[in-house]
């Protein structure tokens, strides 16, 4: 069997925040909810690792922002790029697709809060749409 443990770098703009991952990627999932839109200017693609698996390389400019009671999301307070999605009490971590170079080999398999979508773009593509988180 092949195996999906991969190792990844990931950056954000100005390398203040620059990591090694190794591990299994989760494929990504666009998230079109009002918060995620208001944090990355646009819907927010996200991949998801096991927050053990980040071999942090610099964090200096790394910044936390608590969005809600159940989250928090990380940000290079440099260069502004949201970079992570973390839901407190969980393993994981979101972080964003855009910050791997490519090939990154990553898919994105969905899209999630599709009724919250922002009304300057539609989704044309075939994958599917939730309302929710899934
Ligand atoms: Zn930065």
């Amino acid at each position: 069997m092949k195996s999906k443990i991969r190792t990844l770098s990931a950056s954000c703009l100005c390398n203040g925040v620059s990591m090694k991952i190794t591990g299994e990627f989760r494929p990504v999932i666009n998230c079109h909810c009002v918060q995620c839109t208001k944090t990355h200017g646009n819907f927010a693609a996200y991949t998801s690792v096991l927050e053990a698996n980040i071999e942090y390389k610099s964090k200096k400019t790394l910044k936390w922002f608590k969005s809600s009671q159940k989250a928090k999301r990380g940000f290079c307070k440099t260069c502004g790029a949201s970079i992570f999605f973390k839901r407190y009490g969980s393993k994981g971590v979101s972080i964003s697709a855009g910050l791997f170079r490519n090939p990154s080999k990553l898919m994105t398999k969905s899209h999630i809060y599709v009724k919250n979508k922002r009304d300057y773009y539609e989704i044309k593509d075939d994958l599917p749409k939730f309302n929710k988180y899934k």
